[in-house]
């Protein structure tokens, strides 16, 4: 199965549903090792992009990517806006204007998005960072690529899961929760669970 511009869409306000149900859990999240808002910031975004999805979609799954992008970049803030809104950016520009998805494209898309995002961040597995959910991830998923749309992203997910969960023991070597140091230990990373998070959603409606 191949995803158009309205299945990105459907995605999109899946991962919209996703985020409102955890905000607080993102928030608390960020509590011990950030300020607070990750939660908030994330909800902030993505309830914009669902009011940009009301009415007509944009026509390719490229410009639907793109809109996403544009709003997280605008409404999220903080250090997730910049990173989010990159990997949506690269993720756009990788599929070009293709008008349907097929795996190899999605798997290009999720590659060209972590490369966006440490692009943009710097940041390296084991630094404890939304790094640490989506470089497995995109492992993960190239190694599905062969199996369809719904298997890449159901592995990007399960892989992102567990990469999330890794960041526990680290210490934090970038964004906020670097400035803890050794102390940053034993919390999860807020921006690697909303990663995960984000993936489930996708994952789920491709099933
Ligand atoms: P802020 O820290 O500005 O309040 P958020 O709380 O919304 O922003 O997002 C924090 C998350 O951003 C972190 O949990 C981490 O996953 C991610 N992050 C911060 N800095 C980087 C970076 N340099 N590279 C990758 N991810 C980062
Ligand atoms: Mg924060
Ligand atoms: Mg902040």
């Amino acid at each position: 199965m191949a995803c158009t511009a309205n299945d990105v869409a459907a995605a999109l306000r899946a991962a919209a549903e996703t985020v409102a149900e955890h905000r607080v859990e993102l928030t608390d999240l960020d509590r011990p090792i950030g300020d607070a808002d990750h939660g908030e910031n994330m909800h902030r975004g993505f309830t914009a992009l669902t009011a940009g999805l009301e009415g007509a979609v944009p026509e390719t799954p490229g410009a639907v990517l793109k809109l996403a992008a544009t709003t997280l970049i605008s409404k999220v803030g903080g250090a997730a806006g910049p990173l989010y809104g990159t990997a949506f950016l690269r993720a756009a520009t990788a599929v070009g204007q293709a008008g349907e998805l097929d795996a190899a494209a999605v798997v290009a898309a999720l590659r060209a998005g972590l490369a966006g995002v440490v692009a943009r961040g710097k940041a390296e597995v084991g630094d404890a960072t939304m790094v640490d959910a989506l470089k497995p991830a995109v492992d993960a998923a190239e190694r599905a690529e062969g199996d369809g749309v719904a298997a890449v992203l159901s592995a990007a997910a399960d892989a992102a899961e567990e990469g999330a969960n890794s960041t526990k023991p680290l210490v934090a070597r970038k964004g906020r929760a670097s400035y803890l140091g050794e102390r940053s230990i034993g919390h999860l990373d807020p921006g690697a669970w909303s990663t995960a998070l984000l993936l489930r959603a996708f994952a789920e409606v491709a099933r």
